[in-house]
């Protein structure tokens, strides 16, 4: 069963001359329960393909499609209310409110969600049961992007997007997040795709793909995934 598919997804910025064309036609299939990795050079359109599977943007051609669901032809109403209900996001900056403490943060979103975990026990899976009436300022970049996590994940979403979710942290640290994806994947059963051009993340990988110029190169199945302690 398929979690996301796309049949020629087109994705122009712009008109005329400055035209930039982020996605090429993208074929893709994402089953469910996987983690994946989309892999490749910054400018590649990982972020743009993301987002629209993602609900957060629109394509210009093509067709994007959610357990069935065709998105590309939802209002945006719909695409909305599909976001809530099925979708968790994690960025590289977390986007933590900083006025609001991490129980607060994660809080903001179970208040609006269909089905949401209880925001406690969402910071006790990402470790973070001491921290909680903690503000961003007074924890450590890790700790803000498992705030994120647990934000994302206190949704109960379907689906964990997670766009170079450790661009901004040390290896040790990233591998410590890496780690909270991947329980999220196990326990949750959740759908997780991350995009990432650090290709040492693509072994933990239940599938990669390569992305280069707008356009699928290149599909991989990991027949023997690693934890990410194992990633050197
Ligand atoms: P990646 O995530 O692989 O770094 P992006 O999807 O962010 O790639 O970008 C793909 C291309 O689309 C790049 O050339 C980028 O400059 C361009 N792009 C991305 N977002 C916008 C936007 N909002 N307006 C115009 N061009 C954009
Ligand atoms: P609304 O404002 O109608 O609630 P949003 O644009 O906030 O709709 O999107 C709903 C969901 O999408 C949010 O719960 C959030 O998880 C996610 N989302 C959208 N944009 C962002 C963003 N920039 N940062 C973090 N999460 C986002």
């Amino acid at each position: 069963e398929m979690a996301f598919t796309t049949k020629g997804l087109t994705k122009v910025y712009g008109t005329g001359r400055s035209a930039v064309h982020a996605l090429r036609g993208v074929d893709l299939e994402i089953p469910k329960g996987e983690i994946v990795v989309l892999l490749g050079p910054s400018g590649s359109g990982k972020s743009t393909l993301l987002n629209i599977i993602g609900g957060l943007d629109r394509s210009t051609d093509g067709v994007a499609a959610f357990q069935e669901q065709n998105l590309t032809d939802m209002s945006d109403r719909e695409l909305t209310k599909y976001r809530r209900q099925y979708v968790g996001f994690v960025f590289q900056f977390y986007n933590l409110m900083p006025s609001l403490t991490a129980h607060e943060n994660v809080e903001l979103v179970t208040e609006i969600a269909d089905d949401p975990m209880d925001p406690d026990e969402a910071l006790a899976m990402v470790g973070l049961k001491e921290r909680v009436d903690h503000f961003p300022a007074q924890m450590s970049g890790g700790e803000q992007q498992r705030v994120a996590i647990a934000r994302a994940v206190a949704k109960n979403p379907t689906v964990l997007f997670c766009d170079e979710p450790t661009g901004a942290l040390d290896s040790k640290t990233g591998k410590s997040v890496l780690n909270v994806l991947r329980d999220v994947n196990q326990t949750l059963g959740a759908t997780v795709l991350i995009v990432t051009h650090a290709a040492s993340q693509a072994q933990m990988a239940d599938r990669v793909i390569h992305f280069a110029d707008g356009n699928i190169r290149q599909v991989v199945k990991n027949e023997h995934k690693l934890t990410p302690e194992e990633i050197e």
